[in-house]
């Protein structure tokens, strides 16, 4: 039985291929449980997979979390990814731990693609942009979901920091808010068009230059105003920044409550974007005070990405042939994704420590 790319269902065997219909390659086999042990995994392969054409068999995914396998997030990328290829796949159903991926062309066009809960949407469009950046042809997407979501990135952050970067190597790639979407309510949306490149062109982040400005907006919906008032009081004294650099804005068109508070540092060559989430039960000093620290930490390195950007960036720069970036100590986050980019293309990542917090990583694709 082949599983169509709108459905979940167990497990099966291949169909036969047909001669001519696909190319025969070996499947990847991509452990889920290696470093990072999470979903990040799982949406590398599914992009790479695209990229490249060559399926891959997953097992043990998530197998590092709480509760392991796929969740509605992780499905919802699975399904998007063989939405927008026509891929064959066994294996995708909320709890499954093995995944058979079987991609074919990638077809750009018009796709929606809904979480279902408030499991995070930007996510969802981190899996499918790699191979929409190439398409030959333009795509709009309509994504439901999560926009705010701790562990995952923030809208603002993919408008910000991400996708700058990304325009900056060829594709043009505009994204909107309609709705934002917090924990537990989630229901929020956004649009993505992507106009493709015929190739993406290398990136050489060595320094972030001058700081042009520091910003900071806390936001709530359907909660106090006075909890966005104290999130920014703590940055405020934290950055030094002046009463001018802050705002509150007060969202009236969210599905449920939430609360999340934003630093943008503004540097000449890159936008950087740190993010604290509220949380019941969290003092919102608390919040705005885990955003300062990470936004201290990148400040007092001469960086040009922080932790979240250089985990994001290296399967962009693989594409392009070749890049890099200054960045602080890798997450494991980053160190795994390494490994995973290894596993589908012949790339040659080089990490190299110039100061004591600071790192230099260099990605070179080979023939
Ligand atoms: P799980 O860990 O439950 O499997 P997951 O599928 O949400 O979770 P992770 O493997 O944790 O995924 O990957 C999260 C991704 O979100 C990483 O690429 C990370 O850089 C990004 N991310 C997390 N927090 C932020 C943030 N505050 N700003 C920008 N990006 C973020």
């Amino acid at each position: 039985m082949r599983e169509s790319a709108g459905s979940a269902a167990g497990w099966c065997h291949w169909p036969q291929p047909v001669r001519g219909e696909r190319k025969s390659l070996m499947a990847v086999l991509i452990d889920g449980s290696q470093g990072e042990g999470g979903g990040q995994i799982l949406r590398s392969s599914l992009s790479l997979s695209l990229l490249t054409g060559q399926p891959f068999r997953m097992v043990n995914i998530r197998a590092k979390r709480r509760k392991p396998g796929l969740l509605r997030q992780h499905l919802t990328a699975v399904l998007a990814a063989a939405k927008i290829s026509g891929a064959e796949v066994l294996g995708a159903s909320i709890g499954s731990g093995m995944l058979d991926f079987k991609p074919g062309k990638v077809v750009p066009g018009e796709y929606a693609f809904a979480v279902g809960t408030a499991g995070s949407a930007t996510l969802v469009l981190q899996t499918i942009l790699p191979p929409l950046l190439t398409a030959g042809a333009p795509s709009q997407l309509k994504l439901e979901g999560g926009t705010h979501n701790p562990f995952a990135p923030p809208f603002d952050f993919l408008v910000k920091a991400f996708l700058p970067l990304i325009n900056r190597m060829g594709p043009r790639v505009c994204a909107t808010l309609v709705r934002p979407g917090f924990y537990p309510a989630g229901g929020g949306e956004f649009h993505v068009s992507i106009t493709p490149a015929d190739r993406l062109a290398p990136l050489h982040l060595g320094s972030r230059g001058a700081i042009a400005a520091k910003r900071a907006v806390a936001r709530v919906a359907a909660l106090p105003r006075t909890i966005a008032q104290r999130e920014l009081a703590v940055i405020a004294h934290k950055l030094r920044l002046d009463p001018d650099a802050l705002a509150v804005e007060e969202l009236t068109n969210s599905a449920g409550p939430g609360n999340v508070v934003i630093v943008e540092v503004e540097c000449e060559h890159v936008t950087e974007v740190f993010t604290g989430f509220g949380e019941k039960h969290v003092p919102a000093e608390d919040v705005a005070r885990q955003a300062a620290a990470e936004a201290r930490e990148y400040l007092a390195a001469d960086v040009a990405v922080g932790p979240r950007l250089a985990d994001q960036l290296l399967l962009p720069l693989a594409l392009a042939g070749s890049g890099s970036f200054t960045t602080l100590p890798l997450s494991l986050h980053a160190l795994t994704n390494i490994g995973v980019l290894r596993q589908f293309m012949n790339v040659e990542t080089k990490v190299e420590q110039i100061e004591k917090k600071v790192f230099r990583v260099s990605v070179e694709r080979k023939a």
